[in-house]
């Protein structure tokens, strides 16, 4: 827990969200401003900055974020046309909130656009 993180305080429901998964590890949410019809963000309960700070003993958490993703994108009738999963990571990747999250986007053909800025 770290008290000045937004998600850390979604996990310990200090700020009211629908929480669409819970489980003894991870929890899911909409994002608060879509990018996608569907957007849903998979974090882990405990406060780990980003990817890159992952060590071998949190394999099982990475698998449980993509196995809740795919769930999710079930739930939401998403997954026979497709989605995308992304994790940004650090400053170059894009990532603005410093708590690992997972976004699962779908709902519709999604635009490509990755490229240098
Ligand atoms: P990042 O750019 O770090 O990969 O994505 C952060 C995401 O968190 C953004 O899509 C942003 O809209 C979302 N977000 C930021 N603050 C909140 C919040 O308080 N509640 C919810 N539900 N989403 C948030
Ligand atoms: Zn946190």
């Amino acid at each position: 827990m770290n008290n000045k993180c937004i998600f850390c305080k979604i996990v310990n429901k200090e700020i009211p969200t629908k929480i669409l998964h819970e489980d003894d590890l991870v929890i899911a949410f909409a994002d608060i401003k879509p990018i996608a019809p569907l957007h849903i963000l998979i974090i882990p309960k405990e406060h780990i900055e980003k990817i890159t700070d992952l060590n071998e003993n949190q394999e099982m958490l990475a698998g449980r974020m993509i196995m809740v993703a795919k769930k999710l994108a079930e739930e939401h009738g998403t997954a026979e046309g497709g989605y995308k999963l992304l994790f940004r990571v650090g400053r170059d990747g894009g990532q603005e909130v410093p708590h690992i999250h997972l976004h699962l986007l779908g709902g519709g053909p999604l635009k490509e656009i990755i490229g240098p800025r």
